[in-house]
């Protein structure tokens, strides 16, 4: 007779669960989805508005908007070309995968190439929830000073790609571009790293190509 065999399997949360299921949305519509996430102030709206602006004419862009109380970000997405849902958490702090869910009901997706998720400005538990997007985007700026990797550990580890904003600011503001850059490295090392600069127009260029 044969043995009984016990079989360890991860059991998806919830959230997970539901995730992964967004996920597969996403795929048989061959929707592209980036989950943006920052502390607030950092610049994620100014810096999708600049992102839609550029890609509208190649690309269509939904946007799944995440606000504590308001749809101001998601009136500012839709005016630069977006396809715009809010979502008002009332009050919660992050965006959940049953929220998105609930949003992606609202889109026609068969209609949309790239979904930009703009998570609600937190650095803590916004990276503890997957949403089922294909890559996490992390807004750092330089206002909120180089210790924010140390400090900030969970987010700065779970992203794909990091943009640095404001980063014409480091000649008024003390920052110290190799002590952010370590603590980057220690937690995600080789993480793909753009800066975006304000007076060029919000363009962005990859931090390893810039001299600083
Ligand atoms: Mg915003
Ligand atoms: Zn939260």
């Amino acid at each position: 007779m044969a043995k009984n065999i016990p079989v360890v399997q991860k059991v998806l949360s919830g959230n997970d669960e539901i995730a992964a299921q967004n996920r597969q949305l996403l795929d048989d519509y061959g929707v592209y989805g980036i989950n943006m996430m920052a502390s607030p102030g950092a610049g994620k709206t100014s810096l999708i508005e600049k992102t839609v602006q550029y890609l509208r004419n190649s690309l269509n862009i939904g946007m799944i908007n995440g606000d504590i109380a308001t749809t101001f970000d998601a009136e500012r997405a839709q005016k630069a070309g977006a396809v715009a849902v809010a979502v008002n958490t009332g009050g919660n702090c992050h965006l959940e995968a049953h929220m998105i869910r609930d949003a992606l009901a609202e889109l026609d997706l068969s209609e949309i190439d790239l979904l930009i998720v703009e998570n609600i400005g937190n650095l803590v538990c916004p990276a503890g929830w997957t949403l089922g997007t294909h890559k996490n985007v992390l807004v750092a700026s330089i206002p909120e000073g180089d210790d924010k990797p140390y400090k900030y550990p969970g987010m700065y580890r779970g992203v794909d790609v990091l943009v640095i904003n404001k980063i014409d600011l480091l000649l008024y503001i003390p920052f110290d571009m190799n002590r952010f850059k370590q603590g980057v490295e220690i937690l995600n090392p080789g993480l793909a790293t753009f800066v975006s600069i304000l007076s060029d127009g919000g363009r962005v260029a990859r931090l390893d190509s810039m001299d600083m």
